[in-house]
């Protein structure tokens, strides 16, 4: 059976989540205050409807019990924010997922039942930050305050070696989880793979370990 989705709050975030799911075939109840919003998402969504989500007897009538994960991207707006996570905690809606606005926010949806929060623009300034500090890195992925994925060009120092060679686990405390190149993706590579120049390296660990791996082994020093 198909999961049931619903967003609340249609603007660039709640948007974007809601197009998504549309394009993946899921089944997505979209929902905003305003007319036009709402008139936007009409073709796009499984069912687009005017509410007011701090409106508990709204939401009941909508059917929100009966979706599996609902998606608070309601914006400035950080009062609604909280109340409707409230009345979707009080529902028992299994998993909720909430946008924050700033940290203050983040600890009170954490404090009231919200299973994920999600903080976009600060994460996205995060990935950019780790980019243009260091053009080794491709992407980054924060996984708590210390520990983080992070995706590196292999360079000069790595190409023909092994990643046994290289002993980077023992050496660098971090694990390299994947390695791409063209049109492969090797997750989980053995010990033995032969890592060549500009392969893509996806490399798990703890950040001062990252961060050593790539001062000694991925930067050139020419
Ligand atoms: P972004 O556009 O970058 O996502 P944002 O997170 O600040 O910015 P807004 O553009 O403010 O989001 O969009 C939030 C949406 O939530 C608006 O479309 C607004 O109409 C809707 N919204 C605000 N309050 C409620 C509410 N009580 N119930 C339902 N929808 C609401």
């Amino acid at each position: 059976m198909k999961r049931e989705f619903a967003v609340i709050g249609l603007g660039r975030f709640g948007g974007s989540i809601c197009r998504e799911l549309s394009m993946e075939d899921m089944h997505v109840l979209a929902i905003d205050i305003d007319e036009e919003k709402v008139n936007e998402f009409k073709n796009v969504a499984t069912y687009a409807v005017i509410a007011d989500a701090t409106d508990e007897s709204a939401l009941k009538e909508l059917g929100i019990k009966n979706i599996d994960h609902v998606i608070v991207a309601i914006g400035d707006n950080i009062q609604a924010s909280i109340l409707t996570t409230v009345i979707l905690t009080d529902l028992g809606i299994e998993k909720i997922t909430v946008k924050a606005q700033n940290d203050y926010h983040e600890k009170i949806l954490k404090k009231i039942g919200a299973n994920q929060v999600v903080h976009p623009e600060r994460d996205m300034g995060k990935r950019i930050a780790h980019n243009i500090i260091s053009s080794n890195i491709l992407d980054y992925l924060e996984l708590s305050d210390e520990h983080s994925i992070v995706e590196v060009k292999a360079g000069k120092k790595m190409s023909g070696k092994t990643i046994v060679d290289l002993d980077i686990r023992a050496n660098y405390g971090c694990n390299i989880v994947a390695i791409k190149n063209e049109d492969n993706i090797n997750v989980s590579p053995s010990a033995e793979e032969l890592l060549k120049e500009d392969d893509i390296l996806i490399v798990i660990g703890a950040d001062n370990d990252i961060s050593r791996f790539e001062k000694h082994l991925v930067v050139d020093d020419d």
